[in-house]
């Protein structure tokens, strides 16, 4: 049989290619720290479990297309303590984040069509797009300016004909960015000047670590041009659950996006059930988690600070941080220290940059660390991170000194 070549132009999540040689080290009896993937170890809450096994019915039914009203409901409740009002009928579930990023990107797109977005990048945004036949057009942010936007003019300069939606990522991930309101307000102007669609990705919302939260959707000027994309898979550290959703006030939109839900029938009905709960979580739950996060964050950046040659941006929220390292190339320096570096058995493992760029030869010496581990491990993974630099034979600082 033949394959497409779609589908063969696709790219492996940078995040997980490494898996298999993680898995070698395990299996050689080696410890991995992950700071590869924004699994969080955080204990997801038990009102999850409670609602799905005293669930009573003796059938998994299909749940409704759009999404169980009580879950809708939770949502649209939670996003009114924060002051931003929904219809029920403005919210509809998706099986994670994930797929409400496909069907925004679905229901603006066409082959050859334009989504912009600020490198580095969520890695999967490309495959989304590729999936459909549209294309990224990515703007190159800097880590000396903390991943901070472009200014106006050099935004607009890069929009096209084809470009339908501005995508981005608050807070962000690689990047740890936090867009300001100026630079909240600028986006605002450029989408209602263009008309294009807004695609926030705020799945990262409660994990903001210096100074209050701005949500897109408190801008009510953007009503008709945004699209929400929410998850409980990081607010409430239950990311096998696959429960997030889009969320729009654009009639039309919504109406053109149930298509999408009615063919992939519905989400796993008990997961909804279980997620509903979840909202019932007390405040003070949000704020623990955003304290123990914050105090990652400070160790991370403490530990990086004392390694020569990384220069670590200051993350302002999510839980990532892009570092540059003075390598040749991080994707062979992260597979050697896998394959070839341990300290009493333990290594380390983080994702190579350059699959945050679309190009990738760009982030060639880069890293995305996710500080999903307690201080402790994580002093210790930065620690053997800094060893194992050492070590390397691509180590480059030596070389310039
Ligand atoms: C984790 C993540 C998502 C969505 O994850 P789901 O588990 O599918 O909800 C979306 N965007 C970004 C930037 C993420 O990091």
């Amino acid at each position: 049989m033949k394959l497409s070549f779609r589908i063969q132009n696709l790219s492996s999540s940078p995040i997980r290619k490494l898996v298999p040689y993680a898995s070698e080290a395990k299996a050689i009896g080696k410890k991995v720290y992950h700071l590869n993937i924004g699994q969080p170890d955080i204990t997801t809450p038990p009102q999850f479990m409670e609602l799905i096994r005293n669930y009573k019915s003796e059938i998994i039914a299909y749940s409704d297309s759009k999404g169980e009203t009580e879950l809708i409901k939770a949502i649209q409740k939670y996003y009114a303590e924060k002051e931003i009002n929904y219809e029920l009928e403005d919210i509809i579930i998706t099986n994670g984040g994930s797929e409400a990023l496909i069907f925004a990107a679905m229901a603006l797109c066409d082959a050859a069509d334009e989504i912009m977005v600020f490198e580095p990048y969520y890695a999967n945004y490309t495959t989304f797009a590729k999936q459909l036949g549209a294309t990224i057009n990515s703007i190159q942010t800097r880590v000396e300016e903390g991943y901070h936007l472009p200014r106006e003019e050099e935004i607009e300069a890069r929009i096209t004909p084809k470009t339908k939606a501005i995508l981005l990522t608050n807070p962000g991930n690689p990047t740890g960015v936090v867009y300001t309101e100026e630079e909240m307000k600028m986006i605002s102007r450029i989408v209602l000047k263009y008309d294009l669609a807004l695609i926030a990705d705020e799945v990262y919302r409660e994990f903001v670590y210096d100074g209050v939260y701005h949500s897109f959707a408190s801008m009510s000027e953007l009503d008709n041009n945004l699209i929400v994309i929410d998850s409980v898979s990081k607010r409430f550290s239950a990311c096998g659950a696959r429960i997030g959703c889009i969320i729009c006030k654009n009639k039309d939109f919504i109406k053109e996006i149930i298509k999408c839900c009615q063919a992939r029938l519905c989400c796993p009905t008990l997961e909804q059930v279980g997620a509903a709960a979840l909202y019932d979580v007390s405040p003070s739950y949000f704020e623990e988690v955003n304290q123990e996060y914050k105090k990652r964050r400070d160790t991370i950046a403490t530990a990086l600070s004392k390694l020569p040659g990384v220069v670590a941006s200051e993350p302002k929220g999510a839980f990532y941080v892009m570092v540059s390292l003075p390598v040749d190339d991080a994707e062979k320096f992260a597979i050697w220290t896998l394959k070839n570096f341990d300290i009493d058995g333990k290594t380390v493992m983080f994702a190579p940059g350059n699959g945050f760029y679309k190009n990738p030869a760009h982030g060639v010496n880069e890293a995305r660390l996710a500080y999903v581990l307690n201080s402790e491990e994580l002093k210790d993974a930065i620690y053997i991170l800094g060893e194992a630099l050492k070590a390397y034979p691509g180590y480059t600082l030596q070389s310039k000194q």
